[in-house]
């Protein structure tokens, strides 16, 4: 189990005392995510709701992700793609992206998240790059990208075609927990992945997203390291809009058992301190999360969502994860309307600069 060895000697007026802060030191972001803060979730829930509502007021984001593909080189015991299981492999044609990102447009989504299984030696660049491409023709106003680990030039490429968020995940920040759950293929190196954010930003993208996969190992070792990994790329990189998702491992084709589940009110605790140490930080939330918890959390700190998941490619019926928000899109504007809060599709800030860069670089 998790020892940062001074979690133990936290008291409840080490947490008072800390909440009473605005800025967080690591031992105070500790702090906040211990049990010993459960006594103070309501407040902790009413600073989050605040700062919530002065940063963001009542709009919430919402974006669809597409898979493109299934196939993946890599064997991570976590995830239904694994190369290891023996699933009938699904790489969608241009042509089936196309059509796919014409329906979704015509649903009334413009951020769309393109999502793909990391594919041998990443020769698919050309195929990643078209696929962006077509989303920033069709029209979306947002197009963020989770293909793995990078090099800057590949990443260039994809900021270039008019992709504008970086998505990169680290799964665990535990390194023996990422050496076991990472069999084997190109993302076994942590620090080939920890770095591809960095390369991301070197690329020119603007806006970056990471977390960690709660149920890998100790949601506080990971949580810590989150907020140190922020607290460094924030002091380096000043101009990046950064932004957090922390997706709680689901049941899998393959997976065996969760070893370090992440119980709701724990799951709760650690959002709500990320808000407070990150006032201004967008966090994302998935499907993978009830309607009664996304609804909560999107109260107190949640700004965008995803709608609609599907995660496998086309009518492939092997999902990566099991999606546990199936409401349609219609039911989801729905329930944030009665909560008062106002769905959001498009970014226009960011659109026209980005199709000034698609027509310079077709
Ligand atoms: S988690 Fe990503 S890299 Fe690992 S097997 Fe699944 S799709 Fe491939």
């Amino acid at each position: 189990m998790f020892k940062y060895g001074l979690e133990e000697q936290i008291s409840k007026e080490d947490v008072e005392s800390v909440l009473s802060r605005e800025k967080f030191s690591q031992s105070d972001f500790l702090a906040l995510i211990s049990p010993q803060a459960n006594d103070y979730l309501e407040v902790m829930a009413q600073k989050a709701q605040s700062l919530t509502k002065r940063f963001f007021g009542q709009t919430r984001g919402i974006y669809i992700p597409l898979y493109l593909s299934n196939a993946c080189h890599n064997n991570c015991s976590y995830c239904g793609f694994s190369s290891s299981n023996i699933i009938r492999r699904k790489t969608l044609k241009l042509e089936e992206i196309k059509n796919e990102l014409l329906s979704i447009y015509k649903r009334g989504y413009r951020n769309i998240l393109l999502v793909s299984g990391e594919l041998k030696d990443f020769n698919n660049i050309d195929y990643l790059n078209r696929a962006t491409k077509l989303a920033v023709e069709v029209g979306f106003s947002s197009v963020a990208v989770e293909f793995g680990a990078l090099e800057s030039d590949q990443a260039r490429l994809l900021q270039e075609s008019g992709a504008d968020q970086f998505v990169l995940y680290q799964e665990t920040y535990h390194p023996p927990t990422y050496k076991d759950v990472h069999i084997s293929g190109q993302k076994s190196n942590l620090n080939y992945r920890i770095e591809g954010v960095e390369r991301s930003i070197e690329a020119g993208f603007k806006k970056v997203t990471l977390g960690f996969l709660g149920g890998l190992f100790d949601y506080r070792f990971e949580a810590l390291t989150l907020f140190s990994h922020l607290r460094y790329l924030k002091s380096n990189f000043w101009n990046i809009s950064f932004s957090i998702s922390i997706p709680r491992l689901q049941n899998a084709f393959g997976l065996e058992e969760i070893k370090y589940p992440l119980e709701d009110r724990d799951f709760v605790r650690v959002l709500l301190a990320f808000r407070l140490a990150f006032p201004q930080m967008p966090i994302l939330l998935s499907t993978r999360e009830s309607e009664t918890i996304r609804g909560h959390l999107l109260n107190l700190c949640a700004t965008n969502i995803s709608a609609e998941s599907k995660t496998s490619p086309g009518d492939n019926n092997l999902e990566q994860f099991s999606v546990t928000d199936n409401r349609s899109l219609e039911e989801i504007i729905i329930s944030l309307k009665e909560m008062g809060l106002n769905p959001c599709f498009k970014d226009w800030d960011e659109l026209l600069p980005r199709l000034h860069n698609y027509h310079q670089n077709r």
